[in-house]
């Protein structure tokens, strides 16, 4: 099974890669913030837990989301592997998901950074903020907390990455189309 990590800033491009990557190398696309999205839209005790923070653009708490990611890996049949977009957010996730990946005597695949700069994240979220009306793209000092909180808590997974040897950066500026070519070249 192959195990890859879809990594990036906020707006990065990572939900607009992954469907064609997923389909691309037969994977199951796991997206943390979809998820929790859907989580909230049904109203259940974690969906409104997660709500407060996600509106304010904080991370949900390492044991939420890792016991999502769990739960797909024990369900899901009949793929080649996992596309994990938004996962791990934090070294301790990361922790975590070397363990659970571990203990199906497997590993992480590689880490596919998508990578493109500040002033482009709040660029595209605003233009997203137009076509997805998600609360947290509408203010300004919620995107602003989200790109700080990327810098300080999920950054320093790059460093992780490379000294494991499994980091792969991709230019993010680009076309959906030119930014895809990319990223399957480096996936082949
Ligand atoms: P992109 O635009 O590249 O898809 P994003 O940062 O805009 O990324 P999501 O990945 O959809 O958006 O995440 C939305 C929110 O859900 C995050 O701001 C965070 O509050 C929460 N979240 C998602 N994944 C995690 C995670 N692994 N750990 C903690 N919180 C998470
Ligand atoms: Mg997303």
């Amino acid at each position: 099974m192959k195990y890859y990590v879809l990594f990036g800033p906020p707006g990065a491009g990572k939900g607009t890669q992954a469907g064609a990557m997923a389909e691309r190398f037969h994977l199951c696309h796991i997206s943390t913030g979809e998820l929790l999205r859907s989580e909230i839209a049904a109203g259940t005790p974690l969906g409104m837990e997660a709500k407060a923070l996600i509106d304010a653009g904080n991370l949900v708490p390492d044991e939420v989301v890792e016991g999502m990611i769990e739960a797909k890996f024990d369900s899901v049949k009949g793929v080649d592997g996992f596309l994990l977009d938004g996962f791990p957010r934090t070294v301790a996730q990361a922790d975590a998901l070397k363990d659970m990946v571990a203990r199906r005597g497997e590993s992480v695949t590689a880490c596919v950074s998508l990578m493109i700069p500040d002033a482009l994240v709040h660029e595209r979220i605003a233009h997203r903020a137009q076509l997805e009306g998600r609360a947290d793209d509408a203010r300004d000092e919620v995107v602003s907390n989200r790109i700080q909180n990327y810098h300080s808590k999920t950054e320093p997974l790059i460093a992780y990455y490379k000294a494991a040897g499994l980091y792969c950066e991709i230019d993010g500026v680009g076309t959906i189309d030119e930014v895809r070519e990319r990223i399957f070249k480096v996936m082949a």
